[in-house]
């Protein structure tokens, strides 16, 4: 239970720790003492657990919200008078109980994987009868008409097509970076349409890596920062990063040298192997490439292409990559060809 809180969280944490002790401290004051005392050190449990880690949040709010139904049913106890106050104290203990619930859904969801991990899917990636409008100005666009495709996990598929097919768009949805208008998109057997903001972006993060035509590196920053960035947002130790940082460039036949400078000053084809080892700093299981080789000469986007294959075979990694080149697509074991936003042809290539 790594995850740090958010703001909005810790406003509530605090409120509630604040609620509750003002209640506590009003109720009780003229009896007993022990039992202020306990409150009070709940409260520094509480702040404790703001500081360090929700699962001490977890365990103050759970204490706390007791300590709320406890206080309520003895003020019912007491007498008809002070029925009101009881049950309002009851109500404030659920209300807390109901928060501590929520977060604990969210902290397994995030910590045992359940919703990420359990999949027995055959399919890294299934799209069924996706359609994506867009509306502009000039009138709507109906950039996905239809597609159905199913990737099998550890299969290299290319998507080819003329330029305004609906490539890119296909997979931005595929990589959750774009919602469909209609039909679903399953990711390892689970329906992404399914996932909130924060459940996507973390799948995202871990499972997908994606690799652009431009590279989408960050200039300002040295080589070794964009690779380790999804690792950092993953909130991984910063040896650990560097340990995985040093494997990838090695893997992706780089010099550790070139980390300390900045993407500029590589040459095209070792940005977009900088691109790549950065997509698989998470160790994704799905790497989604659109038109990688698109701003390289060919003979550098077919080492790229290489590279791609390599991690594909001796990895086991799920490719897809977008293209309208058809020797890059010819490296895949199948190429799907997309016109207006269908799928018109399927090849397969190779075998697996
Ligand atoms: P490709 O990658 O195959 O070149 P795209 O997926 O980028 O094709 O685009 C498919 C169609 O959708 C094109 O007609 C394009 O103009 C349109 N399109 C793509 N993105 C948008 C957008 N954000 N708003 C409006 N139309 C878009
Ligand atoms: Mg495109």
């Amino acid at each position: 239970m790594k995850i740090k809180l958010k703001n909005t969280e810790m406003l509530l944490l605090l409120s509630i720790i604040l609620i509750e002790r003002s209640i506590s401290d009003f109720l009780m004051s003229n009896s007993a003492g022990d039992f202020y005392a306990f409150v009070l050190a709940l409260y520094f449990l509480g702040v404790l657990g703001v500081i360090f880690s929700r699962f001490l949040l977890i365990v103050s709010c759970i204490s706390l919200a007791g300590v709320e139904l406890f206080v309520g049913i003895r003020i019912l106890l007491a007498g008809e008078d002070s029925l009101m106050i009881g049950l309002s104290v009851i109500v404030l203990g659920m209300c807390m109980m109901y928060f501590v619930l929520q977060n604990l859904r969210f902290d397994l969801n995030k910590d045992s994987r359940i919703f990420l991990s359990n999949s027995s899917s055959e399919y890294a990636v299934e799209v069924i009868d996706v359609y994506k409008d867009y509306v502009t100005e000039g009138g709507v666009v109906h950039a996905l008409r239809g597609i159905t495709l199913k990737v099998k996990r550890g299969e290299f598929i290319a998507i080819m097509g003329p330029s305004g097919s609906g490539k890119t768009t296909l997979l931005n949805i595929i990589g959750a970076l774009d919602r469909p208008t209609k039909g679903k998109v399953l990711i390892d057997g689970i329906d992404i349409s399914k996932l909130n903001d924060d459940e996507l972006s973390y799948l995202r993060n871990k499972k997908i890596g994606f690799v652009f035509q431009t590279f989408n590196l960050i200039n300002r920053t040295s080589v070794l920062r964009n690779i380790e960035m999804p690792a950092i947002v993953a909130k991984v130790p910063r040896k650990e990063r560097i340990k995985r940082v040093k494997k990838l460039i090695k893997i992706m036949g780089l010099d550790e040298s070139m980390l300390s400078r900045r993407p500029v000053q590589l040459s095209g084809g070792q940005q977009q192997r900088v691109a790549i080892a950065r997509a698989l700093m998470n160790d994704p299981t799905i790497i989604l490439a659109d038109e990688p080789t698109g701003n390289l000469d060919s003979k550098t986007g077919h080492e790229i292409m290489k590279y791609l294959r390599m991690l594909n075979e001796k990895f086991g990694k799920t490719i897809i990559v977008v293209t309208h080149d058809r020797s890059v697509a010819e490296m895949a074991n199948r190429i799907l060809h997309i016109r207006d936003g269908k799928i018109i042809k399927e090849e397969t290539l190779r075998k697996r």
